[in-house]
């Protein structure tokens, strides 16, 4: 299947109450890990580039990892989306053949973040074929890269307003609206479990009747995943006086992370949000499993030398493809639980 835009699936998304997940992308071990989930559990997708992608990989390499994606699962249907353009990006990025484009005018005034929108949307939706347009209102939390956001004790006093949202909407014409619904970017969201403001998305959809929303910053950061990291990092330690203290006093890697419950992401998926950007978890797992494949090798060190050095010395897994193997793996199958929260598997099928 052809890359396609968002409405299609938006459209789908609100009938069938269900949200479509929208994975960040750097590199072909995360692409790889994110279709093969979406194949087997037959999703469609958005894969979405931030501007720290665009400079770390170039369009170049994405463009070509994720068309070699789609020839080789044309069942999937599959946006590329940019996540947070600045105006002069996203106007660039319409003609540079992404199917979707995000303008985040969330730090210009009401009226200037209409305007600039508009201008957007009038290239986009002539742009043939058709560009979508998700555009943003309110402040959201935390950091993602360089978008920094309101503080976490902050979020629940810069949620979106409602009203605004049915005038936003209706004057620049935008197709989908990130809304600040209390979630928040980056891996520290939370010191307590936060609530999403549900009554907002009721009323959101009562002004704006079947109009697509979208849920920035909604990873989950998993406790086990936060566990899972600080049993091993320590371990790779240098600073020996490092590893001391952290041996005696309990070292966590990843102190104070908490991200948005994954019950309230499915609550939210079944209302009028369409799309929902997961990054931090994917990170996280990523991260988890190449430090998995380290500290097993450093494990496997110390029981040698513990052991009197019996035998042959326990090899170290320095071949990239032993650690970013397993860490394709943790992205697809986090993968394959986000669609499974999102209520988006096998709806690959609706688009036939
Ligand atoms: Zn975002």
């Amino acid at each position: 299947m052809p890359l396609v835009n968002t409405k299609r699936m938006f459209d789908e998304a609100m009938k069938g109450k269900f949200a479509i997940g929208a994975f960040n992308v750097n590199n072909m071990e995360i692409i790889q890990g994110i279709m093969w989930a979406c194949k087997e559990k037959q999703a469609p997708v958005i894969l979405q580039i931030s501007k720290g992608a665009r400079k770390y990989a170039s369009m170049r390499y994405l463009h070509a990892l994720i068309n070699a994606a789609c020839e080789e699962m044309p069942g999937i249907p599959v946006a590329i989306h940019l996540d947070h353009g600045d105006f002069d990006t996203t106007m660039k990025c319409i003609d540079e053949g992404f199917t979707s484009v995000m303008y985040d005018g969330s730090g210009e005034t009401f009226d200037k973040n209409i305007e600039n929108t508009k201008k957007i949307v009038e290239r986009a939706h002539a742009h043939k074929p058709f560009v979508t347009v998700e555009a943003e209102l309110g402040k959201l939390g935390g950091i993602e890269e360089d978008v920094v956001g309101v503080g976490a004790d902050d979020v629940e006093k810069h949620l979106t307003d409602p009203k605004q949202v049915q005038e936003f909407v209706k004057r620049s014409g935008c197709d989908s609206l990130a809304v600040a619904i209390g979630t928040s970017h980056g891996a520290y969201k939370f010191k307590k479990a936060p609530k999403l403001a549900f009554d907002r998305i009721e009323e959101i959809g009562r002004l704006v009747p079947n109009f697509p929303l979208v849920m920035h910053g909604s990873s989950s950061v998993p406790q086990e995943f936060i566990d899972f990291v600080n049993s091993y990092a320590v371990l790779e330690s240098k600073n020996k006086k490092m590893l001391e203290v952290a041996l005696k006093q309990g070292w966590e890697q990843m102190p104070g992370s908490m991200g948005v419950p994954e019950e309230a992401i499915s609550k939210a998926s079944k209302m009028a949000v369409c799309k929902v950007n997961i990054d931090t978890d994917l990170r996280l797992a990523m991260t988890a499993n190449i430090l998995k494949v380290w500290g097993e090798c450093n494990a496997e060190l110390l029981k040698w030398i513990e052991g009197g050095k019996q035998g042959s010395r326990p090899k170290f897994s320095f071949d990239p493809r032993e650690y970013l193997g397993p860490a394709r793996e943790a992205i697809r199958d986090m993968v394959a639980r986000k669609l499974d929260v999102l209520g988006c598997a096998g709806k690959a099928g609706l688009f036939k």
